[in-house]
């Protein structure tokens, strides 16, 4: 296991910057994840680390050694891919093998090291299968044990479960878990799937347009998203975001205003444009409003479209505006609709009225111009929390 380390990497090609000043310090041992929408870098990211792409400037350590101009088979890495290039005539164990043979390595210990792989990835007893004879998840394993017999100091896979079915994904995703655990290796992991980059990393970077955004445990880039794109990217379904105006003691929206202390929150102030993120399980109707750490006022909506999901149900809501004036549903795109999610037990139906409340705990407050939190959680206004908590409040 090693640490790695990647100082102001930079790759261009022509005029597509695909890795921009990247500055990555991975501990030993490390499960990272790379993760980011198509296009943003991640995959020429690894490449500069395994060696199969030189970045046009910046550096790169594997453990203490620079290794910014080394071919890939003195980094001491090896890699796994979405593609699971299987030499078709040759058994699991020559697969397996392969490399230790290139290198020739002793019969004796290439058997040793090929079947303690073979038993980490549980392919033991099939070392004489084909790869006709298998499926594609225990061709993945056994990509992986080839991997594992190079005893790497650092894994690096990019997107290897990406052409698996979901179910086989999933079941792979817990595997690879457990592999980490039993190997106690660095893994550099390329996703642009959310759901796996959340349960089995250590910390996620999260790229976009060949730059770092943020790099953090699951669950802060979750519930302190470094700025509005790994808000949105971060979580299933995506969190609301609406536009605001900071009032004097208010968050005013479209058919919402929601009292706030603006001087709680340091780099706000009365008139300003800011974005304003809330998940879908931060949403709850009045009737459930307990469940909330600090509820807002009630505001009305229409229910558009539902979408039951078993285990929830997501709700579309679209705001009325002008309460007071007869009040009129928005449209859902137009006007900055919301996606709830509530309890499946829910009597709730479509084209209802319903009222809601924000949990004012879990608002998130974005620069409207770069995007950057401002703020997660913000706090109501002291002086007029209990009088009146917003334009529709009864
Ligand atoms: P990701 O892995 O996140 O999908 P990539 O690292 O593959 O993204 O690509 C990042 C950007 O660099 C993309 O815009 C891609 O088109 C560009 N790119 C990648 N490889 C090359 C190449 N060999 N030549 C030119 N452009 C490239």
């Amino acid at each position: 296991m090693s640490r790695v380390k990647l100082t102001d990497v930079t790759k261009q090609y022509d005029d597509v910057t695909a890795v921009d000043n990247m500055n990555l310090d991975l501990n030993d041992g490390e499960f990272i994840c790379l993760v980011g929408p198509s296009g943003c870098g991640k995959s020429t990211t690894l490449e500069t680390i395994a060696g199969l792409t030189k970045p046009t400037s910046g550096e790169i350590l594997i453990g203490d050694r620079e290794v910014t101009n080394l071919p890939p088979k003195d980094r001491g890495i090896a890699m796994v891919f979405q593609n699971i290039a299987l030499f078709p005539h040759m058994d699991v164990y020559d697969n397996i093998s392969f490399g230790l043979r290139l290198r020739s390595f002793p019969q004796d210990e290439m058997d040793e090291r090929v079947e303690e792989a073979a038993r980490i990835v549980r392919m033991e007893g099939m070392l004489d299968r084909m790869p006709s004879e298998m499926s594609g998840g225990q061709r993945q394993r056994v990509a992986i044990a080839r991997a594992i017999v190079r005893d790497p100091e650092v894994f690096l896979m990019d997107e290897p479960l990406a052409n698996l079915d979901a179910k086989l994904r999933v079941n792979m995703r817990t595997e690879l878990q457990r592999l980490h655990k039993q190997l106690d290796t660095t893994i550099i992991y390329v996703t642009h799937n959310q759901a796996e980059a959340m349960t089995m990393s250590d910390r996620i970077a999260v790229l976009n347009k060949g730059e770092l955004q943020q790099i953090a445990p699951p669950l802060t880039c979750y519930n302190q998203p470094a700025n509005r794109f790994v808000a949105g990217f971060i979580g299933s379904p995506s969190m609301n975001f609406f536009d605001a105006t900071v009032g004097d003691d208010t968050l005013d929206a479209n058919g919402y205003s929601i009292s706030f202390d603006a001087t709680a929150i340091d780099g706000v102030a009365s008139g300003d444009a800011v974005d304003v993120g809330i998940r879908p399980e931060d949403l709850y109707l009045t009737t459930n409003s307990a469940e909330a750490r600090d509820p807002s006022a009630t505001f009305a909506v229409e229910t558009d479209v539902l979408e039951p999901m078993g285990d929830e149900i997501f709700v579309y809501l679209k705001p009325i505006l002008d309460p007071d004036d007869g009040g009129e549903a928005a449209d859902f795109e137009e006007r900055q609709g919301l996606l709830m999610s509530v309890d499946p037990a829910t009597d709730i139906g479509e084209d209802e009225d319903v009222e809601i409340v924000f949990d004012r705990a879990q608002i998130h407050l974005f620069d409207d111009r770069t995007g950057d939190a401002i703020s997660h959680g913000v706090v109501a206004d002291a002086n007029v929390e209990a009088v009146d908590d917003g334009v529709q409040a009864d």
